[in-house]
């Protein structure tokens, strides 16, 4: 049995009904952007994050830079953000001119080690990005009370956790704002690319309404220089068919994540060499990849591959590492390194049966103790 890491055609199979109804709908409308799907979609996802405003804009990295916009920060200013994350997060404080400051994140959760935030704020900080990486929610108790001792806005980076809860809180309404990314992939994909902000600051969501427009509050009117970066309506129209599943999709998310974590937890204590993912009491995470980490990742990999389970790696060159932070290069970040060469994302989709689960954890078992005895 092959089990590819993601097939996104099954989405479409599962709700053709719905999605074609609402393909039909938005063309017969007349009206592609910024019209009444957008807005009835902007209300439907505000209540879902339990925020009061939502903005759609083009892409999750819109969503995150011109929410750094919207709080006037640029040239002079430093950012936090993960060592360890996807490079939009890096890229969106990049793009207005501030500088990112990287902190390392917690082994075991992959997400920011909320202990080393504090030594790494200076009198040029003016915000944090925590990033809830693989659909597991940062710690935000402890970020938001840093933030607020030293006056710093808080931004999520929501885009892998839609639907995650925290300590019971929806993920999206924890910070100041929250940034949303609504790729194909993502556990709430679009047809298209896709992105959205949600914020319960009215005045916020006034400005960013504006930027993601032009500059404009009113047709023709510039406020001030702009962007062109909307959601549009037919993607909106989507994303309202699938909002309706979400929660459901993730809870078959969790279901997966469940069986390989009873199926696998003995491999990995009888051996120590495969490290799976932790979830902390206060943790709703949903899954939006099943990370785990081993010392000979990549002839794991590729065992795996021969076998015909697909798996990808989230993401195999540290950010500092990159060509495009060459400016980085020297920061001493050990950890992002150590999990750039060791993580491995594992099969997981709401469109995953339980059948292909049981086929990666069989697969899983037999490959995996021959490389335990390899020298590393
Ligand atoms: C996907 C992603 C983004 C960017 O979203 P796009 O819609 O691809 O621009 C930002 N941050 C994280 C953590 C992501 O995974």
């Amino acid at each position: 049995m092959k089990v590819p890491f993601l097939e996104l055609k099954p989405t479409y199979d599962e709700l053709r009904d719905e999605l074609d109804a609402a393909y039909h709908r938005v063309m017969d409308s007349g009206w592609y952007l910024l019209g009444n799907e957008l807005a009835a979609f902007e209300s439907e996802y505000a209540t879902y994050c339990e925020t009061e405003h939502c903005i759609g804009v083009a892409n999750g990295l819109d969503a995150l830079q011109l929410t750094l916009r919207a709080f006037d920060i640029g040239p002079g200013d430093e950012v936090v953000v993960p060592s360890h994350t996807f490079i939009a997060t890096w890229l969106a404080v990049t793009q207005v001119g501030a500088t990112p400051v990287p902190v390392e994140p917690d082994l075991q959760t992959y997400n920011l080690d909320t202990r080393l935030i504090e030594a790494s704020i200076t009198s040029r900080t003016k915000a944090i990005i925590p990033v809830h990486l693989y659909g597991q929610p940062a710690d935000m108790d402890p970020i938001i009370e840093i933030a607020t001792r030293h006056n710093l806005v808080v931004i999520e980076d929501a885009a892998q956790a839609q639907g995650a809860r925290y300590k019971g809180r929806r993920v999206g309404s924890l910070g100041h704002a929250a940034a949303h990314s609504f790729y194909p992939g993502k556990n709430l994909g679009a047809f298209a690319d896709g992105g959205g902000i949600t914020t319960s600051d009215a005045g916020l969501a006034q400005r960013l309404r504006s930027l993601r427009n032009y500059g404009s509050p009113v047709k023709y009117h510039y406020q001030e220089p702009g962007f062109n970066s909307r959601l549009c309506d037919l993607q909106a129209a989507f994303l309202r068919v699938k909002l309706n599943c979400l929660d459901q999709w993730n809870d078959r998310r969790k279901q997966i994540a469940k069986a390989y974590h009873s199926a696998l937890s003995s491999l990995a204590s009888c051996n120590s060499t495969l490290a799976l993912p932790f979830v902390p009491d206060w943790a709703d995470p949903v899954w939006h990849l099943f990370v785990v980490q081993h010392p000979q990742r990549d002839q794991l990999q590729r065992s795996l591959a021969a076998k015909g389970i697909g798996t990808l790696i989230h993401y195999p060159v540290a950010i500092h590492r990159s060509q495009a932070y060459s400016n980085f290069s020297e920061f001493n970040l050990p950890i992002a390194e150590e999990l750039a060469n060791t993580v491995l994302s594992l099969p997981i989709s709401p469109q995953l049966s339980i059948n292909q689960a049981n086929e990666v954890v069989s697969v899983l078992r037999e490959v995996e103790p021959a490389l335990g005895r390899a020298v590393p």
